[in-house]
C-alpha cells in the first residue's frame, strides 16, 4: 500500500516542493469555513470566489419525495442544502473578533461572476470597514502590508521545471521485457494512441494504487452492465426482452453491492437512480437486438488468445459471441458511454481497433461481423452493408482490413522501441515527429492520462 502511494504521489499532482517543509503555528487549518464554532482573533479565507456548494441538485423527484412523506419520513427540503451552506460561511465571519481576511485568487477574481455569494451580503459592511489589496502590487514595491503585518520581498533564483519532452529513450532490459508482453486490444489501443502511455501501462505496468483505481460512476456502470450481461444471456436463445429485464432488475441491487458498493454513498443517489432506470432497459434492448438479428448466443466473456507474426501475443476476453444462421460469428462488445460519439468515429474511420483484434483471435480468416452495443445509448453500431439490424455506420476499412492497418502500425511501433525510442505523442512537437507510413493513428487524450505529470504534460501542481 506504502508503494501505492508513492506511485500515486508522482502520478498526480508530482512531487511536493522539497523546500517546502510544515512549521508549528498558531494557526489552525480547517476544511471548511462552518468548521469554525467558536470566537477567534483573525479569520483568512482562502480561495474567497464563487462556489456552487449548497447549490447541487436535490437527489429526489417530486413524486420520490411525496412517497417518503407519505411513509412518514419526508426527505430534506430542497432548500437545507442552500441555507446550511450560508449558515457554516456566516458562522466563519461572525466568529471572527478582529480581523477577517478574505483571499481571492485570479485576474478576474473581482468580476461579479467570480465573487463568493457571500461577498454580496458582506458588501455594505467591506465599502466602509474593509481595505482591498491587490497582491500584485507585491511586484513593484520592497514590502506589502496584508492584516497589519508587513511582508518583505526577498529575491529567490527560481530553477527551471523539466519540460515536455516528446522523445524518449527506453531503458537498459527494455527489449528482453517487451518480447515478453502479451498484449491486449487495450494495449493495441494504447500502442496507437501515445507509445509512452503504452509503455508505463503495459510493458512496466506503471498503475495508480487502489485508492485511485476506484472507477469512475461511468465505468462502474459498464462494469454492472457487463456483470449482469453474463447472467441475462446464457449460451442458446436470447430471452424475451421484458424477462431480460425484469431477470436485470432482480440480479441489479447485488451485484451493485459487489461490483459498484460507491453508488450506495448519499452524493451518488442520482446516479443509483439513474441504474436502476436505464440498466434493465439497455439490457432488454440488447436482447432485442440479437433477437431482431436472429442471433444465438454462444457465450459471453470468452476468453481468446493467439500469436500473429510470430512476435504479436495477444490475448483477451469478448463480451458477447453470437452465431447467426449461417453459423458465421457475431462480435458484440458491450459499451456504457455517456457519449456515443467517440465510437461511432471509430467505426467510420476503421479504427474500431478492439472490434478488429477480437474478430482476428476469434474467426482467424473466417468471416466474421461485428458491432458495439452501445447500452446506454440502447443501439448497436455496426459497419454499413454488414446485413445486421442496428445503426449501420459507413466505414473507411473493413474489419479484416483494420486489422491489417493494426499489424503493419504495430510492427512501425515495434521496431522504434526496439531502436530504444518511444514518443509522447501528446506532447507539443511530437506530430512532426510521427513515421509517415503508420496506417492507423488513433487520437491521444491526455487529460485522462495517468502519466501526464512523467511526460510533463501537465506540471506540478
Ligand atoms: S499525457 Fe499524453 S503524451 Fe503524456 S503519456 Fe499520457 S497520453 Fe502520452
Amino acid at each position: 500500500l506504502l508503494v501505492e502511494r508513492v506511485i500515486d504521489q508522482a502520478l498526480d499532482l508530482g512531487q511536493f516542493n522539497p523546500g517546502a517543509h510544515a512549521e508549528a503555528a498558531s494557526w489552525r487549518s480547517v476544511p471548511h469555513p462552518g468548521s469554525i464554532w467558536a470566537p477567534m482573533t483573525a479569520v483568512v479565507w482562502w480561495n474567497f470566489g464563487a462556489t456552487h456548494e449548497g447549490a447541487a441538485r436535490s437527489p429526489w423527484t417530486d413524486g420520490e419525495r411525496r412517497e417518503l412523506a407519505a411513509a412518514d419520513c419526508p426527505a430534506d427540503e430542497v432548500t437545507a442544502p442552500a441555507r446550511a451552506a450560508s449558515a457554516a460561511w456566516e458562522r466563519a465571519i461572525l466568529n471572527a473578533r478582529e480581523t477577517v481576511l478574505l483571499v481571492a485568487g485570479g485576474l478576474d477574481c473581482d468580476a461579479d461572476d467570480n465573487l463568493h455569494p457571500l461577498a454580496y451580503r458582506l458588501k455594505p459592511a467591506l465599502d466602509v470597514l474593509g481595505a482591498r489589496i491587490g497582491l500584485e502590487a507585491a511586484l513593484g514595491q520592497p514590502t506589502i502590508m496584508i492584516a497589519g503585518t508587513t511582508i518583505e520581498r526577498q529575491a529567490v533564483t527560481p530553477r527551471p521545471l523539466p519540460a515536455a519532452r516528446f522523445s524518449w529513450d527506453t531503458p537498459g532490459g527494455f527489449s528482453p521485457k517487451l518480447a515478453q508482453i502479451t498484449e491486449s486490444a487495450t494495449s493495441l489501443e494504447s500502442l496507437l494512441s501515445c507509445q509512452l502511455m503504452w509503455a508505463f501501462r503495459h510493458i512496466a505496468r506503471l498503475r495508480p494504487g487502489r485508492v485511485r483505481s476506484i472507477p469512475d460512476v461511468n465505468r462502474l456502470l459498464g462494469n454492472l452492465a457487463h456483470a449482469i450481461a453474463r447472467d441475462v444471456f446464457p449460451p442458446g436463445d436470447p430471452p424475451d426482452p421484458d424477462a431480460a429485464a425484469q431477470r436485470a432488475s432482480d440480479l441489479l441491487e447485488g451485484r451493485i453491492d459487489q461490483l459498484a458498493a460507491p453508488l450506495r454513498h448519499p452524493e451518488f443517489a442520482e446516479e443509483l437512480n439513474f441504474a436502476r432506470r436505464r440498466l434493465p432497459a439497455a439490457i432488454a434492448s440488447l436482447a432485442r437486438c440479437l433477437a431482431d438479428n436472429h442471433l444465438v448466443v454462444e457465450s459471453t466473456e470468452q476468453p481468446v488468445s493467439g500469436t500473429f507474426e510470430s512476435l504479436l501475443a495477444l490475448r483477451g476476453a469478448i463480451d458477447l459471441v453470437a452465431r447467426d444462421r449461417s453459423g458465421n460469428a457475431v462480435i458484440v462488445d458491450l459499451k456504457w458511454t455517456r457519449n456515443e460519439r467517440a465510437r461511432i468515429e471509430e467505426l467510420s474511420s476503421g479504427r474500431a481497433v478492439q472490434l478488429a483484434t477480437y474478430g482476428a483471435l476469434l474467426s482467424g480468416d473466417q468471416p466474421f461481423r461485428a458491432g458495439y452495443f452501445l447500452l446506454n445509448q440502447r443501439q448497436f453500431a455496426t459497419l454499413e452493408g454488414s446485413g445486421l439490424v442496428g445503426r449501420s455506420v459507413e466505414a473507411a476499412r473493413s474489419f479484416p482490413d483494420t486489422w491489417a492497418a493494426i499489424i503493419a502500425t504495430w510492427k512501425v511501433w515495434r521496431a522504434s522501441a526496439e531502436a530504444g525510442r518511444i514518443l509522447a505523442t501528446g506532447v507539443e512537437g511530437a506530430a512532426g515527429h510521427l513515421p509517415s507510413d503508420l496506417p492507423i493513428v488513433r487520437d491521444v487524450h491526455c487529460g485522462r492520462c495517468d502519466y501526464a505529470t512523467l511526460c510533463r504534460v501537465r506540471g506540478v501542481a
